[in-house]
């Protein structure tokens, strides 16, 4: 039998990485707190499907998806409203959660890994600082390697000891909170743009949408601090006098969910464990998808775990994965969340404006389709955008706040760079700092 990994909540990286390495012949058992058949949301999401191949996974079957239509995005006063138009061949996918869980779980079932439903994680067992398991509902496990995919709010990641130097909170502003419904058509015609997402509408902080699908009208609303669900209906009020499409019934949803939505953790890995998907903060900063990045992770993580031809599966042997991935996404998203900060900043009528003056275009909104386009296109270079945002700033104000979101990229992105390549326990410990404090 092959060494023991247990990959603790079936996050969407861990069960992708999971059936990775029991196709490898590692021993892997998944603790999932659901009941079988209730996993994910009572909604459809969507993800760029080429990161299924890069774990391994095949393509789900034609009928269980669709092509995700392109988004037209409006500033709080709606006077412009900016459409993608994003080349058929590079478009996501859209898929009901419960599809996307049932197909990766088939997937992972096929390459020998073990579920455990109903069985909630509580704590990490540690020998010394060495994760070697896991407290549960159900018992106590040991594992060479404990995979956290627990979430957000994961009880292994915030119980570890200080020592270890991973962040247990999101911090300020790191988490978008979210109300999501589906309703029946109402009466009137059809919204002139399919896919709408609004930034700051009524005046608040936060992005939400209302998509005029064929069925049902989806509508999302999220904001920075936390809300009730009067304050949810009263808002989609509000956004029924402009959408007349969004009717009075609710069909499916009306759950509150949370996203993080800020820069990827500072410190991946430790002795005996490694944290994957919305439990490491891997989502894209300011937008919250981050399916399609699990699956790329999961693919670095195994890589790191079968190359481990010991299995110390300590810092230093997992240390590769924290290079990996931040090589391939989490620098680009470290740098990202920094300008997020300037976002946060921005008032209603400087939104406006921004849309307004032809500062962001269509072209811009369909490159953040795509992420690795998107970082392509504008290298996220912080002089770059200070020339751009000179060229088209005329308020002295918003011109500061440019320039400000251009200095903190710059700290996230220089930060990231001094990220050591191999694992030193002092060192990483102090570029762990270096790192959380480009972000204050
Ligand atoms: C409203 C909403 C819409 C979104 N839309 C998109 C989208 O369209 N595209 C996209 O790419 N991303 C989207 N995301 C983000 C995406 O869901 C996550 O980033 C991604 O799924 C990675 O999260 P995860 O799987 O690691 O964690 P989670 O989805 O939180 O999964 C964690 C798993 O661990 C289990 N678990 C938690 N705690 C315990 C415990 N104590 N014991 C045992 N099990 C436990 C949970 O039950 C769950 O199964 C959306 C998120 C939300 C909330």
């Amino acid at each position: 039998m092959g060494k023991r990994v247990i990959v603790a909540g079936m996050g969407h990286g861990g069960i992708a990485a999971a059936a990775l390495l029991a196709q490898a012949g590692f021993d892997v058992t998944v603790y999932e707190q659901k009941a079988e058949g209730k996993l994910g949301y009572d909604w459809t999401d969507i993800f760029a499907p080429g990161a299924l191949g890069i774990a391994g996974i095949p393509m789900p079957p034609l009928s269980k998806f669709e092509y995700k239509v392109d988004m037209t995005f409006f500033g709080p006063s709606f006077t412009v409203g900016l459409q993608q138009h994003v080349p058929l061949d590079n478009r996501e996918i859209k898929m009901e959660r419960s599809d996307i869980y049932d197909h990766l779980i088939g997937h992972a079932l096929a390459q020998g890994v073990k579920i455990r439903y109903g069985c909630a994680v509580e704590a990490p067992i540690l020998f010394g600082s060495r994760v070697v398991g896991i407290k549960t509902s159900e018992g106590d496990f040991y594992g060479d390697l404990v995979i956290d995919a627990c979430g957000v709010d994961s009880p292994l990641r915030t119980q570890l000891p200080d020592s270890l130097g991973i962040e247990k909170e999101t911090g300020e502003m790191g988490k978008i909170y979210i109300y999501r419904a589906f309703y029946n058509k109402g009466e009137g015609a059809p919204a002139e743009a399919k896919y709408k997402v609004m930034l700051f509408a009524d005046g608040k902080q936060g992005i939400s949408w209302v998509a005029d699908e064929e069925e049902y009208t989806d509508v999302l609303v999220g904001r920075f601090e936390p809300f009730d669900e009067a304050e949810a209906l009263r808002f989609t009020e509000v956004l029924r006098e402009t959408n007349p499409r969004i009717g009075r019934e609710r069909l499916r949803g009306g759950q509150f969910a949370q996203i993080p939505v800020r820069q990827p953790l500072s410190i991946l890995v430790a002795d005996g464990y490694a944290a994957i998907g919305d439990s490491a903060f891997m989502t894209v900063p300011l937008i919250g998808s981050g399916m399609a990045n699990c699956f790329k992770a999961a693919r670095i993580l195994a890589d790191t775990v079968i190359a481990d031809a010991n299995g110390a599966f300590d810092s230093s042997t997992l240390w590769p994965y924290q290079v990996g991935y931040y090589k391939l996404l989490g620098a680009g998203f470290a740098t990202l969340a920094a300008a997020k900060t300037t976002v946060s900043e921005l008032t209603p009528a400087e939104i406006d404006y921004i849309f307004e003056s032809g500062m962001v275009t269509e072209e811009d909104i369909t490159m953040g389709a795509d992420f690795t386009n998107l970082f392509a296109a504008v290298k996220l270079d912080p002089k770059e955008l200070i020339t751009k945002a000179k060229g088209a700033i005329s308020d002295p104000t918003l011109l500061k706040k440019f320039v400000g979101a251009a200095m903190r990229m710059g700290k996230a992105s220089a930060a990231c760079a001094m990220m050591p390549k191999k694992w030193n326990r002092d060192r990483v410990l102090s570029w762990a700092k270096v790192y959380q404090y480009a972000f204050k």
